[in-house]
């Protein structure tokens, strides 16, 4: 029977290092937790929290008053003759890589140096250039959270976009990904190596490592810019960032913008949400009085009573 705990600390479980904690929480191992979870939750009346490392995240001061179901399901299994590899929710991104390219399947590694665990990385879709996720995944098993049912789904029942998936609805849960790759020889599957080697080193001299969200404001979309440069609408929302002049300048108690990247936010500990909000806001009124336009948010708020933000 699954564990489950209370008032158990969430600061030390998210990249920010910030928040309350979880008043219910739990550690499925096996699908059959999963759904035990799902049904304490349900008897309870409690709204769920599926976390993953914490990498896209900031959490309330206050915490959750509901459930966070923590997926430890760590399995990866590959079947060499379909050039396929399942992985479970709990599974690191880099971990899934290198056991990939270790058995000679190659794709993955555009996402090589990525934080999170593969249910927030199915989650939110991401990406990195020109490369999603979404590019790689032909299946999936998730479980839904009003019947508590393990279902099988493809690629097309996630709708994935920049940022976006069925998953965001918030009514089903992954439990376990498919991905379909390349096989390739002992000597491409070298190259790929390099390739991953290459990636982390530049990620690494551009972002910071540490008590950060990576971007926390996504780009815009089309309908949403109104400014034009050179008669051109630009998305970047760092273009935006870069010019209201906050990076590695504006700091509000223990929360800063990155020297390194004007959309990466960064907390000093001890730092609550509260300074990570202020800062996030200020920024959002500064874009908006510069150029007329309120970055939104790519980090996702958990345990706020309302939208912290503008
Ligand atoms: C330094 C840094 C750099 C980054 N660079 C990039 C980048 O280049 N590209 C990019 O796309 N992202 C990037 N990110 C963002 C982050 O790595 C991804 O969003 C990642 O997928 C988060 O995974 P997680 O397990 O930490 O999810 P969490 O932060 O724990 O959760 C994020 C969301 O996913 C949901 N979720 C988690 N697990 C599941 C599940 N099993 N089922 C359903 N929903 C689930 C959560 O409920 C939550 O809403 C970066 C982050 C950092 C800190």
């Amino acid at each position: 029977m699954i564990k489950i705990e209370e008032q158990i600390p969430l600061a030390d479980k998210n990249w920010f290092r910030t928040g309350g904690p979880a008043r219910y929480y739990c550690q499925p191992t096996t699908e059959q937790e999963c759904m035990q979870a799902v049904a304490f939750a349900q008897q309870h009346q409690l709204p769920i929290f599926v976390l993953g490392e914490g990498a896209n995240i900031l959490i309330s001061d206050e915490g959750f008053n509901g459930l966070v179901i923590r997926p430890a399901l760590s399995a990866i299994s590959i079947n060499d003759q379909q050039a396929t590899v399942t992985a479970g929710a709990g599974v690191s991104i880099q971990t899934l890589i290198d056991t990939c390219l270790d058995n000679g399947l190659s794709g993955l590694e555009e996402f090589s140096g990525i934080p999170g665990s593969i249910g927030g990385a199915v989650y939110i879709n991401i990406h990195y250039f020109q490369f999603l996720l979404s590019q790689f995944l032909t299946g999936a098993r998730v479980i839904d959270v009003h019947t508590g049912q393990i279902i099988d789904v493809d690629n097309a029942w996630f709708c994935f976009g920049y940022n976006q998936s069925t998953l965001l609805a918030k009514n089903h849960y992954l439990i376990s990904a498919t991905f379909t790759l390349k096989n390739v020889t002992d000597l491409q599957a070298a190259y790929a190596k390099g390739r991953r080697d290459e990636i982390i080193r530049h990620r690494q001299q551009r972002y910071p490592r540490s008590n950060t969200c990576g971007s926390f404001f996504r780009n815009f979309l089309p309908s949403e810019i109104s400014f034009t440069a050179n008669g051109q609408k630009i998305p970047f929302v760092a273009y935006y960032l870069d010019k209201i002049g906050v990076k590695g300048a504006l700091r509000i108690g223990n929360a800063f913008v990155s020297h390194q990247h004007a959309n990466m936010l960064v907390t000093q500990e001890p730092a609550s949400t509260a300074d990570v909000i202020a800062l996030a806001r200020s920024m959002q009124e500064r874009v908006q009085e510069q150029f007329g336009m309120v970055p939104q948010s790519e980090c996702q708020f958990i345990g706020f009573a309302q939208h912290p933000l503008l």
